[in-house]
């Protein structure tokens, strides 16, 4: 299969944000659902080499893979969509182009030829974009550029793009997606942004083989035919992307539109079955027509850019779905809570999640918060720093070390009941030295967490550098607070939980990033029906 591997380019233009990572994991789908392996690629123009180092308020979350790569959030929904994992090779940045191709001049590999942006860079990009085609698994690949046609940074890329078109024997075809601006003065779809952003790619030697037209509003036959007649794209070729109530919409929306026949089209593809999409429309169903709603508090300081916690609201939503339970996300900024006012800011709310993060900022509202979920018996599910958070309110409160604290916020602390391993010791550098990505985790019978999995052995992705200090376990767990999950290898604590409470966990991991729509994560799911039997009951003794 490796060598007939095709690609399909999804670029984007006229604005940034227009949604190209949702079709592209759209398109997948349908694709998939029609009985075809496909895989989904971002490459990413900026120059730091993965995301990981980027304050999530410029990019959003910081996407984990299963073997560990930090990377774009757009990773996560091809996930969420495909139910396929993704991996190091799924998500290339400038930075990594250069990483690479800087390293080989170290080496001496160019022989003394100077190295340029072209061929050198182009060439790297090109073997960055082939490697998931030559793995044989995919039948398909989507690689996404990211950025706006036009910007400086993408020319290399779409540079590499015009190369593989012409290039014998590489079969690809190009997306572009734009948007059709809606003039409330004049009542009128205007289509030139458009064929301004397709000219662009012209100059750039591109000529995009299907437009996907962004709009507020329904595209008549007309604005298609202009469309098509200016950007030399037949009609049918031209897509209406109409925004949706929720973005798992999108692939039926995709499907009406045609999308996935046009593109088998275009690669001389057969259609193969009709798309099943069973299962997703039972997903989209429940999550339309739920029988209750619950308030979720999502505590964390990063809440004014949501895109910071994409992974953790979607996973909410497909809890939410499985549950027929319709989740309504309270933002809570840590900084606004503190023990003063945890009971008046945390009221009426059915269950609370403590977020993971990094820092000093915020962290006492953090641990107000615990403190309220645990005393007042809401539910609560903290994850990473949310967990460290329980642990050390816990250290405070009912172990009574007033001091106690993470080494990452307060490194003299006479109780350090988060703190650095050895080996995370003497690493200075940023990038990439966490633990990241799947450990494996052995459950104990009989918690909260086997209610969950249902099983014993299971692998979670992490992103973290402290740890629960083993040197206190015992306290712990006869206060109270046990360690039901154990890293099997090294003993590290993953999974806490404390007796007489309706649902607490805590854990060292990010369960979000496994969530899927076909897959549920099965803690969210269960910190749902927790919060919504908790609601229950309270609104039962309430009636009498
Ligand atoms: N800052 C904490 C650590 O590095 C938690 C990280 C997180 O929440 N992802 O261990």
């Amino acid at each position: 299969m490796g060598s007939q591997t095709k690609y399909v380019f999804v670029t984007g233009g006229v604005t940034s944000s227009l949604g190209k990572g949702i079709i592209a994991a759209s398109l997948a789908k349908l694709l998939q659902a029609r009985g075809y392996s496909v895989t989904i690629q971002k490459l990413d123009p900026y120059i730091n080499v993965d995301p990981g180092t980027l304050n999530p308020y410029e990019h959003g979350e910081c996407f984990v893979t299963e073997d560990g790569a930090e990377t774009d959030l757009d990773l996560g929904h091809y996930e969420r969509f495909l139910n396929v994992e993704t991996s190091q090779a799924n998500n290339v940045t400038t930075g990594r182009i250069y990483q690479s191709v800087i390293n080989k001049e170290r080496e001496g590999a160019f022989l003394g030829k100077t190295v340029q942006v072209i061929p050198h860079i182009t060439d790297e990009i090109k073997r960055r974009i082939k490697i998931l085609g030559n793995t044989g698994k995919y039948d398909i690949v989507i690689t996404e550029i990211g950025g706006t046609v036009g910007d400086i940074e993408s020319l290399p890329y779409i540079e590499a793009v015009r190369q593989l078109k012409w290039e014998p024997g590489f079969d690809c075809i190009v997306l572009h997606l734009t948007l059709v601006p809606f003039l409330a003065t004049s009542g009128e779809l205007k289509t030139k942004p458009t064929q301004h952003s397709v000219k662009s790619l012209l100059e750039s030697g591109v000529q995009p083989d299907i437009l996907a037209l962004r709009t507020e509003h329904k595209l008549n036959e007309g604005v298609k035919e202009k469309v098509a007649l200016f950007c030399n794209i037949a009609p049918k070729a031209v897509i209406e992307a109409i925004d949706a109530d929720t973005i798992y919409d999108v692939p039926l929306l995709m499907q009406e539109e045609e999308l996935d026949k046009v593109v088998l089209d275009k690669l001389h593809m057969e259609y193969k079955n009709e798309p099943s999409l069973n299962e997703w429309n039972q997903f989209l169903s429940k999550l339309k027509h739920p029988k209750q709603e619950i308030n979720i508090g999502l505590v964390g300081k990063y809440i004014e850019l949501k895109d910071s916690y994409k992974s953790i609201a979607e996973a909410l939503i497909h809890a939410g779905a499985s549950n027929e339970t319709k989740v309504n996300i309270k933002w809570i900024h840590s900084e606004s809570v503190n023990e003063g006012n945890a009971a008046e800011k945390l009221k009426n709310l059915d269950g609370i999640l403590v977020a993971p993060g990094f820092g000093e900022r915020g962290i006492e509202g953090k641990i107000s918060t615990v403190k309220y979920a645990r005393e007042q018996k809401v539910p609560f599910l903290g994850i990473c720093l949310g967990m460290q958070c329980a642990v050390i309110e816990f250290a405070r409160n009912v172990l009574g070390f007033k001091d106690a604290h993470s080494t990452e916020m307060e490194a003299n602390t006479e109780h350090p009941v988060i703190y650095l391993m050895e080996e995370q010791r003497n690493i200075t550098d940023k990038g990439g030295t966490m633990r990241l990505g799947a450990y494996p985790c052995q459950v104990k019978d009989g918690s909260k967490a086997f209610d969950a999995y249902q099983q014993k052995d299971i692998a979670e992705r992490h992103r973290h550098r402290y740890e629960f200090n083993n040197k206190y376990l015992s306290e712990f767990e006869q206060a109270g607070m046990h360690a039901t999950g154990i890293n099997p290898d090294n003993n590290l604590v993953e999974i806490v939980e404390i007796e007489n409470h309706p649902w607490f966990v805590g854990v060292q991991f990010h369960p979000e990033y496994k969530s899927t729509v076909l897959a549920p994560h099965p803690l969210f799911k269960e910190f749902i029906k927790a919060s919504t039997t908790v609601k229950e009951k309270q609104l039962s003794a309430n009636n009498y």
